[in-house]
């Protein structure tokens, strides 16, 4: 497969669109998710639940904001590579390699500086420079590509084979998956049952993960995945019944840039999820103004998604939820330039 800038592709065949997967054929079920929150018990930070009258009368909902912007790492990114290398070194490695735009790089350096073990990171020329040099700040080493020519998949795969070290997937890792079904565990045994929950998506790790826990805990909950309009290949995956691609899409969502929902989430996506909607480039803006400004709170356009949806509509697909409805939104992460605010909401 090649890296062709801003294409769409037929995406990659599947098993597939027919059966529907029973709950024991899924990568991860939800005693995973209660495993992977025991061994993050006082590691992982227990975020908090934001709200806001001033929120609540804008969307016409009782809206919960599950705000992993104060995570660790400024992102939810923590709880599944921290999950991930606990397990990695139990099973007797000395280091890890991971590809990232950035919050699953930091994540990852951040677990194994915490751990002991040696981390390298294949990461993109463009990376939100924050990103980058948060990552090299928690001890990583950095291996740079340039994401128009290379395939970063390969030269990770490269990398640890020469090393001999497993790489860490952002998403498609049962791990993962696991680790990152922690953030909609905490918000259920906190606010209790929720008739709508809208998580963020790129490859599918934190919405398959947050699929499991609503399952688990509460099961008539509506659970919706939000991705970037520009970026909608899961949206479209979801609507055809295989995994469909977007190569580089020129969304301002960095971390939902990813081209294709996983193997291994897009079936617990299926199963379990209500749909996948998106939102435009201009809504993500509009909604980034008003948690900056109103909300006081400092979130990156990628963690923005999900409450883009609700705020300020979708554009595929159509959000039905009754008024004074109880709706949780993850908001999944914080890390942004702060010199590209101007360029963001316009020098006005
Ligand atoms: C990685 C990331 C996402 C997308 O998560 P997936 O598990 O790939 O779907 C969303 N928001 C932020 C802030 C991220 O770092």
């Amino acid at each position: 497969m090649t890296d062709t800038p801003s294409t769409t592709t037929p995406g990659k065949p599947t098993t597939g669109a027919a059966p529907r997967t029973t709950s024991e054929d899924l990568a991860v079920n939800f005693a995973e998710i209660e495993a992977a929150a025991t061994r993050l018990q006082g590691i992982a930070r227990l975020t908090p639940v934001h709200q806001s009258r001033q929120l609540d009368t804008a969307c016409n909902a009782q809206v919960m904001l599950k705000c992993e912007n104060f995570q660790n790492t400024g992102s939810f990114k923590f709880r599944g590579a921290y999950n991930s290398l606990l397990l990695l070194k139990e099973a007797g490695h000395a280091g890890v390699v991971a590809f990232s735009s950035g919050n699953h790089a930091q994540a990852v350096a951040l677990a194994g500086s915490m751990l002991g073990l040696a981390t390298t990171i294949v990461m993109p020329n463009n990376a939100p420079k924050v990103k980058a040099a948060a990552t090299r700040g928690y001890g990583a080493s950095i291996v740079e590509y340039n994401p128009s020519t290379t395939q970063r998949e390969k030269l990770a795969a490269e990398i640890a084979e020469s090393s001999g070290l497993p790489v860490v997937p952002a998403y498609d890792y049962p791990h993962v998956i696991a680790g990152q079904g922690t953030a909609a565990k905490e918000l259920f045994e906190e606010v209790g049952e929720l008739d709508v929950l809208l998580v963020c998506c790129g490859g599918g790790g934190l919405l398959s993960g947050s699929c499991l826990s609503a399952a688990a805990l509460s099961p008539d909950c509506r659970v919706i995945g939000v991705e970037p309009a520009l970026g909608d290949d899961g949206a479209r995956s979801f609507r055809s019944g295989r995994i469909e691609t977007v190569h580089n899409p020129a969304t301002i969502a960095d971390g939902a840039r990813t081209p294709y929902l996983g193997d291994l989430t897009f079936p617990i996506i299926q199963r379990y999820a209500s749909d996948i909607v998106t939102v435009s480039d201009a809504a993500l803006i509009e909604t980034l103004r008003f948690l900056w400004e109103r909300l006081k709170l400092i979130v990156e356009p990628t963690g923005a998604l999900a409450l883009a949806a609700l705020l300020s509509g979708t554009e595929m697909g159509h959000l039905e939820i009754a008024p004074g409805a109880r709706v949780g939104v993850t908001i999944s992460g914080g890390n942004v330039d702060v010199s590209s605010a101007a360029t963001l909401f316009g020098n006005a």
